[in-house]
């Protein structure tokens, strides 16, 4: 007989974990409450999906003990990552900052190589039943499940099942982007089952800032360098595009900033810090504005920035320095040149809030790493339960991150679930 394995959740780790734990020779049973299967890989990388990095390091991880993320990576890195993907068929290109996408851009094609495998492999994937409750039986397990309705089409009826089998994969995901199925009630299994769950926060997700110069500039992209404040200690620093928006900044230079800036909101709020020339020394930047401030001192505020930066931005800066933007160069004293460049290299501001968990990429905090074996990721509290993905509590930067780890996670559960007796 063989052995009778289900992975709740369809997403990234549990196609993984499916797929590893099949080829092992299970008979494999996926359930996934949404209508569809993987919806997060589709939306990921702005639906290009940015699936793994060709430079894994462990200090892109945060959250779980530093030696789970090293253990945990130390047998799945880059070159595993694509070597299961081109055996799947798929071709893949590399960007800049070691970015992997699928060669056509699609993020549909990695889920077209998973379905296909899991298809093979007779995978039985059920939609649209969501797991409600695991029940530890006789060495094995039941799965309590209930059906989802559906809200477009007269959907499955509320009916409640059972799944019995002898290993379960929870694979359900963090709390982030709930609109494509991520909720709390993975946890609420987890704890059932004797785990502890750290706190959750967004991570990867827009900041809300105090400024109003700041939300001017609402629409508007430059090159920046991003850092964050705790207690006037620098927590995190990125550097890349910030989209500036009506509520503060987003753009991936401010998403990987977020998690350091909204982990611990007990802190109080965090200081953000902008760096317009991230490129230049303070030396540098000021003797270049002292040589552009000598040639115009006659010139008013506003027709300094031009060529510089958009005029929107000129207005901006005028404003964080309290300056009317019509006065001439000559009428701001010695100290203009100076104050100017200061700005343009630390635009201090206040984070207020991170954006709600719709809009946040990934979820910081989950399934205490200290209960989950890193190679096998078995659970220490639960014989034959394997958790894997963003229910743990790892998450990692933006680059495909956090998909390297799904897939990390699912195969080695997947493989170590079929091969346990
Ligand atoms: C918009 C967006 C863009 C992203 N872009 C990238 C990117 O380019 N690169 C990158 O590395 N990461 C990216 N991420 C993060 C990445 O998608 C996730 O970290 C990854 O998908 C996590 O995989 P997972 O298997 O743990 O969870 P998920 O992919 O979230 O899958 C969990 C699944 O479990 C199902 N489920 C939950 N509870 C139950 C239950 N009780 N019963 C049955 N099913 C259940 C859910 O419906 C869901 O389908 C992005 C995330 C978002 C939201």
């Amino acid at each position: 007989m063989k052995l009778r394995i289900a992975v709740v959740g369809g997403g990234a780790s549990g196609l993984a974990a499916a797929i590893a734990a099949a080829r092992g020779g299970a008979q494999v049973t996926v359930l996934e409450r949404g209508r569809q299967l993987g919806r997060k890989i589709l939306a990921s990388g702005g639906g290009r999906c940015n699936f793994t990095n060709s430079c894994i390091l462990p200090e892109r991880y945060h959250g779980g003990s530093p030696d789970f993320i090293r253990e945990a990576l130390s047998r799945f890195g880059f070159q595993e990552a694509m070597a299961f993907f081109s055996d799947l068929g798929l071709l893949a290109m590399e960007e800049r900052d070691g970015r992997v996408f699928p060669r056509c851009g699609k993020a549909q094609a990695i889920l077209d190589v998973l379905m296909a495998e899991l298809e093979r492999l007779g995978v039985e994937i059920r939609l649209g039943i969501a797991a409600e409750q695991v029940l530890q039986e006789g060495g094995g397990f039941i799965i309590k499940t209930a059906s989802v309705p559906w809200k477009d089409k007269g959907a499955p009826v509320e009916v409640s099942g059972e799944v019995p089998c002898g290993r379960v994969i929870l694979a359900c995901g963090g709390v982030s982007y709930p609109q494509l199925g991520a909720g709390e009630g993975a946890y609420t299994l987890a704890r059932s089952l004797g785990h502890t769950v750290t706190a959750l926060s967004p991570a990867q997700v827009p900041l809300c800032v105090k400024e109003n110069a700041l939300k001017r500039l609402h629409g508007l992209r430059v090159k920046a360098a991003v850092k964050t404040f705790r207690s006037q200690r620098e927590a995190a620093q990125s550097e890349g595009e910030v989209l500036f928006t009506d509520y503060g900044i987003s753009g991936p230079a401010a998403l990987d900033v977020s998690r350091a800036a909204l982990r611990d909101p007990g802190q109080g709020p965090a200081q953000g810090s902008l760096n317009l020339f991230p490129g230049s020394s303070p030396q540098e930047l000021r003797a270049m504005i002292e040589a552009r401030w000598t040639g115009r001192s006659q010139r008013p505020l506003k027709d300094f920035f031009l060529g510089m930066f958009p005029a929107q931005l000129s207005g901006a800066i005028a404003d964080a320095l309290g300056w009317d933007p019509r006065r001439p160069l000559d009428s701001l004293g010695r100290e203009g040149p100076q104050r100017v460049a200061a700005l343009l290299q630390d635009w201090r501001f206040e984070i207020t809030a991170g954006r709600p968990w719709s809009e946040a990429m990934v979820t910081a905090g989950g399934v205490n790493t200290d209960e989950v074996d890193p190679h096998t990721f078995e659970s220490r509290k639960v014989r034959g339960l394997y958790l894997t993905g963003e229910l743990l509590d790892v998450d990692g930067d933006s680059g495909g991150f956090n998909l390297h780890f799904a897939w990390a996670s699912g195969l080695s559960a997947g493989r170590a679930a079929s091969q346990s007796r």
